[in-house]
């Protein structure tokens, strides 16, 4: 059995092993983490093969020590890290990998640290007030990669990250002044928000790119469109990830400053996603609610709080004849937030002892992970089958496509 350390606290890693239903037989009394090392390095390839420019990994969407590992090994050379802890993690997995620090409110120490100790010299950053700790902390650095981020909108994006930072059309111009002053190499970033439906989110953003460096004048060495690349989830039907790269490309050679800027992406999510899923077994049945041992405090807080809806398969020897029907679930914890609405659709013969897979948790899913009131995690096991849902894929074969799963 190979054991392995794992900054969430992953168990031991036993054999690999085909399928689930295997794994249900020897009836897991925790949820039970299903990973698939294949589909994380099929995503690294394809990036890395064809955008058409620079893919950091976003580390917090999924911070396994294993999955930057094998990013690492796919050619996935730069990480977007946002907290010290991060940084440590990275250079600790991957000491040859390039950090850059995409956090745009960093504390002092964590800059220090990462600039002396770990040697990053690429930092975000969306005020005046942060250009001057970053160069506080640097003892006033040459050598450095400053990203200033801008505010842009989110309406394509399931989830919004468009409020928090990014500095303001009014604010850009002197930002990217003093910034140019201060840089060995100017960045300008921004994201659109997670799980964007639409390419159009980066064609618009990058308008706003457009306005700005020639509003300011300055050179620019570095365009990074972020993340937001989205995957497949049920009701979510996003254009072809070729779509979004070719948008990106188009729109990022119109600009000024495409003939010696490099183009850089910061996917979580697409990279990751199709990288876990999760074995759970019902406790218990009340008509359409299931009580699974799994929940909002453990990998499902997507599901709970912004009513993501995630793809679901029983898990049952000889399977079920019955219909589905449209469940929703109740997580371990003794709390009324742990609930997840759905729906989720499931043969209406579900109940006590079924075991159900839950798919595409690989990114905001196992990383959102807490020990709160005694549930967590049981064993992690590595599959060789593949995920419910690609976007890598053309056909996926027959299991890997629930009802509720759309196909592109
Ligand atoms: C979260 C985050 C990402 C990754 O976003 P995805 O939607 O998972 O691709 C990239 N860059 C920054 C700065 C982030 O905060």
């Amino acid at each position: 059995m190979h054991k392995h350390h794992s900054a969430l606290g992953l168990a031991a890693c036993p054999v690999k092993t085909a399928n689930s239903l295997e794994i249900a037989r020897q009836r897991p009394v925790q949820p039970v983490t299903l990973i698939r090392p294949h589909a994380a390095r099929r995503a690294a390839r394809f990036f890395v093969e064809k955008f058409k420019g620079r893919s950091l990994y976003a580390v917090k969407a999924n911070p396994s020590p294993e999955l930057i590992k094998l990013l690492w090994e796919s050619g996935i050379t730069h990480f977007d890290v946002a907290s010290i802890a991060e940084v440590r993690l990275v250079a600790d997995v991957a000491p040859r990998a390039t950090l850059c620090f995409m956090h745009p409110v960093k504390a002092e120490e964590a800059i220090r640290e990462a600039y002396f100790t770990y040697n990053v010299r690429t930092f975000s950053l969306d005020s005046l007030e942060e250009l001057e700790k970053i160069m506080r902390a640097t003892d006033q650095a040459t050598d450095l990669t400053l990203c200033v981020r801008l505010r842009v909108p989110n309406d394509h994006a399931k989830l919004s990250l468009g409020a928090k930072f990014g500095a303001a059309p009014h604010e850009v111009k002197a930002l990217l002044f003093a910034a140019r002053q201060a840089a060995d190499a100017l960045g300008i970033c921004f994201h659109v928000g997670s799980q964007t439906m639409s390419p159009s989110a980066y064609v618009q953003a990058l308008g706003r790119v457009r306005n700005a460096i020639v509003e300011a004048a300055v050179t620019v060495d570095v365009i990074d469109v972020g993340g937001g690349f989205p995957s497949i989830y049920p009701g979510m039907e996003p254009a072809p990830l070729e779509a979004y790269f070719d948008a990106i490309h188009n729109a990022f050679e119109a600009l000024p400053v495409s003939y010696s800027a490099e183009l850089w992406a910061e996917p979580g999510r697409a990279l990751c996603a199709e990288y876990a899923s999760l074995l759970v077994r019902v406790e218990r049945r009340r008509g359409d609610q299931l009580f699974i041992n799994d929940g909002a405090y453990g990998a499902l807080f997507d599901a709970a709080h912004v009513a993501w809806r995630f793809p679901v398969a029983l898990v049952r020897e000889g399977g079920s004849d019955a219909k589905d029907m449209a469940f929703s679930f109740y997580g371990p914890t003794c709390d009324d937030m742990d609930h997840m609405a759905g729906p989720f659709m499931l043969p209406a013969d579900v109940d006590v002892g079924d075991y159900i897979e839950i798919g595409m948790l690989g990114a905001y899913g196992c990383a959102m992970r807490t020990g709160f009131n005694g549930f967590t995690a049981g064993e992690t096991v590595v599959m060789s089958d593949e995920p419910m849902a690609s976007a890598y894929v053309e056909a996926l074969p027959e299991r890997a496509l629930p009802s509720n799963v759309v196909k592109l």
